[in-house]
């Protein structure tokens, strides 16, 4: 079959190159003198990011001029990147992935010759696509009481859509048939239920596609009972996050996978192991989860042809009996990243007949300047939720929360504590912390809750010798509550 896309052999790609820490440089080195060989020709900007850049001050642990030379070739293969224990507050990692919001991570997991796992001959194929900005990963952590912390899980529709449009769209350009949501929205309603709510929506344009929803819990449990039935899953940050490291493990593990970071205007290829500095400079790492993610860069780039040439020739050296990285070698042959490389570079030769795949590209949804997709023809405030920190009982405190109402607007309808409800009594015990949720009720719906009708409530809470942390407003938008009832709670 002749690829849609035509191959680029006589263009000048112009990427950046990460090294990274530990066995980076030794893997990226692997990948790169494979690609030259296949006659691909780049042009390759070597830049810093990670401990070397934290050690000497920088506590994003990305130079400017790394950034500023990936805005210019907007194309990245990097090395693992460490954080130093001591340097910086962030990972360089997350730096780069919140400075181009790369929002899709990308994990193929794909049964690989020669690989013995307990999973061999069940023909795995499948694709994560992970939402890599939002969720818990936000980073927005706050620890309320000296006892209890909270990080708060930001997940938003646009966010939803773009992830879910991606899967959509990958699945349309690898011909694949069915894509899987994975959520946890029987326990997240607003939350985790927002993302399967807009799969659902963008569902609807793909008639050619079979999406259904699977809980992510059941789809841990499915990939390891049955792994082949999944073609794509999408799913938000965390869930990502964990299930990709399991499919990886599923085919192999660490050192056979790779993954892309996909921004609109960026993309970074990596792979997905870290800079296992206890066989870093020793010539032992497996360079093939890099050498893979630099295939996935090739077709980025529309280099199919040569993506297929180098994909055949490790599928061949694999299938021979010359020998395996280490952690992949069950007791056979072992060879060092070079010889491993050497090897595959000298079946390269063999493989200049290996057609590509007709394939489209990945269609990366547009950026919308729109900061606001979701407008609500009624949009309402109930109540709000007052979190404070109180050392005592809830009898004491729902005493002095109600007589905190007096002569206000609000009526105290129920207390929380870590979800469950403990006022009104309801029979549950709870192990009582220092943290309360005090839900109070307007009298009646108002459309915009104003300062000074929430002033006079908190004042007297103050008054009453309890101290309030934070405050949640509880709307509800076209008659739909915006807020999820405690557990109890009528
Ligand atoms: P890791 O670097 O992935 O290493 C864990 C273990 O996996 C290694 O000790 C090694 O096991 C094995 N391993 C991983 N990649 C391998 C390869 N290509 N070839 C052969 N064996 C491989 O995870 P970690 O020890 O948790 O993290 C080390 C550092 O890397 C940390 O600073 C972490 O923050 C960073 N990290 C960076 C990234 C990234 O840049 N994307 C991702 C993850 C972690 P053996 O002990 O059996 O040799």
């Amino acid at each position: 079959m002749k690829p849609i896309i035509e191959t680029k052999t006589n263009v000048k790609h112009q990427v950046v190159c990460i090294p990274g820490d530990g066995i980076g440089p030794e893997v990226v080195e692997s990948a790169r003198s494979i690609i030259s060989a296949a006659g691909v020709s780049i042009d390759w900007h070597e830049a810093l990011a990670g401990k070397q850049a934290f050690e000497s001050g920088i506590v994003s642990g990305v130079p400017k001029e790394t950034l500023e030379l990936l805005e210019t070739t907007k194309v990245a293969l990097k090395g693992p990147l460490e954080t130093p224990i001591g340097h910086g507050g962030k990972s360089a990692n997350v730096t780069l992935r919140k400075h181009f919001e790369t929002f899709a991570n990308v994990r193929p997991v794909r049964e690989l010759p020669g690989i013995k796992t307990p999973y061999a001959g069940r023909g795995i194929n499948l694709v994560v696509v992970r939402e890599n900005v939002e969720d818990l990963y936000a980073g927005i952590e706050h620890t309320q009481t000296p006892d209890v912390a909270q990080c708060l899980k930001l997940i938003s529709t646009k966010g939803c859509e773009k992830i879910s449009r991606f899967a959509f769209g990958l699945a349309k350009a690898e011909q694949r048939g069915r894509v899987h949501v994975a959520t946890k929205a029987n326990i997240m309603k607003q939350t985790e239920g927002m993302m399967k709510r807009v799969f659902e929506k963008v569902s609807d344009e793909y008639p050619d596609i079979d999406g259904q929803h699977i809980l992510i819990d059941n789809c841990a449990h499915q990939l390891v009972i049955r792994p082949e039935q999944f073609e794509v899953i999408v799913t938000t940050n965390m869930n990502g996050d964990i299930i990709s490291d399991l499919t990886s493990g599923l085919v192999g593990g660490l050192g056979l996978a790779p993954s892309a970071n996909i921004g609109h205007e960026v993309a970074v290829f990596e792979a997905v192991h870290g800079s296992a500095p206890d066989i870093a400079g020793q010539d032992k790492a497996n360079p093939i989860a890099i050498i893979l993610s630099s295939l996935m860069m090739l077709q980025h780039l529309g280099e199919w042809q040569a993506a297929a040439r180098i994909r055949a020739a490790l599928d061949a050296v694999l299938n021979s009996d010359v020998g395996w990285p280490a952690d992949i070698s069950a007791g056979r042959q072992v060879l060092g990243t070079a010889a491993f490389t050497a090897e595959i570079i000298e079946q390269l030769d063999e493989q200049v007949k290996t057609e590509a795949k007709a394939q489209e590209p990945w269609p990366i949804p547009e950026r919308s300047l729109e900061v606001v997709s979701n407008y609500p023809e009624k949009e309402e405030v109930v109540g709000i939720d007052v979190f404070v920190s109180f050392d005592g009982s809830v009898s004491v405190l729902s005493e002095l929360l109600d007589e905190a109402t007096q002569g206000t607007f609000y009526s105290l309808k129920m207390i929380s504590n870590r979800g469950t409800m403990v006022y009104p009594e309801s029979g549950a015990n709870p192990d009582c912390v220092d943290h309360w949720r005090c839900r109070f009720v307007l009298s009646e719906p108002i459309p915009k809750l104003k300062v000074r009708l929430i002033e006079p409530l908190l004042w007297r809470i103050e008054g009453n010798g309890i101290t309030w942390m934070h405050l949640e407003k509880l709307h509800r938008f076209d008659g739909e509550d915006a807020f999820t009832k405690a557990q109890g709670e009528n």
